[in-house]
């Protein structure tokens, strides 16, 4: 029998595959719940464990879902294993997808403003039905109070925070209040894959699970953020859960 929910780090993932992620979400989309997602590389949970105040941030949300390799190792190497690794930007296109037929209202916030520009109009290329209700650029304050009010006063169904972590979950907690409904995630560098800025691996190596080595490639300043992969694992094996 598997597990519903596995600690590593402290962080509480879901252990849903892709599918059951999506069919929880369409759910509670439809019943109008107001639902925070937090997607959780192994960069985000070692950040957690050394931010109290994000840590707990992350505790209180609804969904958190695998969203790197490491962290399903880390599952497997404390006997409770995840089922799959479930990529926020795939979870984000399928939502996108969802909100297309559905009509749903969709807000955009976050990266810098020519590439949103740039990630909007090729939402708009490739979903023409899709109903965009507005957007952002993220480059403010987060305690701004006056875009967290004119976001909310749109009544999106969905809103895609792109501000990178810690600070698109802090927004989302600090704001969500506001809202009556919708579904809010964190999607780190997403605007940017939309707009060409930042290429996802070729599938090939998504399916070895080497995707994290082609972000390495392309983006050698991340080296010493990939050297958290190792830390990580280090750290699951010495402390636990
Ligand atoms: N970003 C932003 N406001 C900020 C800092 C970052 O909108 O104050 C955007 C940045 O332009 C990029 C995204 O956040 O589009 C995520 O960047 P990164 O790849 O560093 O995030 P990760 O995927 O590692 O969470």
């Amino acid at each position: 029998m598997s597990l519903d929910t596995v600690k590593v780090q402290n962080i509480p993932f879901q252990n849903y595959n892709f599918d059951e992620f999506m069919a929880a979400f369409e759910e509670r989309i439809d019943t109008e719940q107001k639902t925070f997602v937090v997607t959780a590389n192994p960069e985000l949970v070692m950040a957690a464990n050394r931010d109290p105040k994000y840590l707990q941030i992350l505790q209180e949300a609804d969904y958190i879902t695998p969203d790197g390799i490491g962290v399903v190792i880390a599952s497997k190497l404390l006997k409770t294993p995840l089922k799959e690794r479930v990529a926020g930007f795939d979870l984000m296109n399928a939502l996108l997808k969802h909100a297309q037929e559905k009509g749903l209202k969709v807000y955009l916030l976050g990266a810098k403003e020519k590439t949103l520009e740039k990630a909007y109009h090729k939402m708009k290329e490739q979903l023409p039905e899709l109903n965009i209700v507005g957007r952002h650029h993220g480059y403010f304050d987060i305690s701004d109070e006056q875009i967290a009010n004119e976001i909310a006063n749109l009544d999106p169904d969905l809103v895609f925070v792109a501000l990178g972590f810690p600070k698109q979950e802090y927004w989302i907690h600090q704001h969500l209040h506001r809202f009556q409904k919708g579904l809010f995630m964190g999607i780190g560098g997403s605007f940017d894959v939309w707009a060409g800025e930042m290429k996802r691996a070729p599938q090939l190596l998504i399916n070895l699970h080497m995707e994290w080595l082609y972000r390495l490639f392309k983006q050698p300043t991340r080296w010493r953020r990939m050297l958290v992969l190792p830390q990580f694992l280090l750290k699951v094996m010495k402390e636990g859960k």
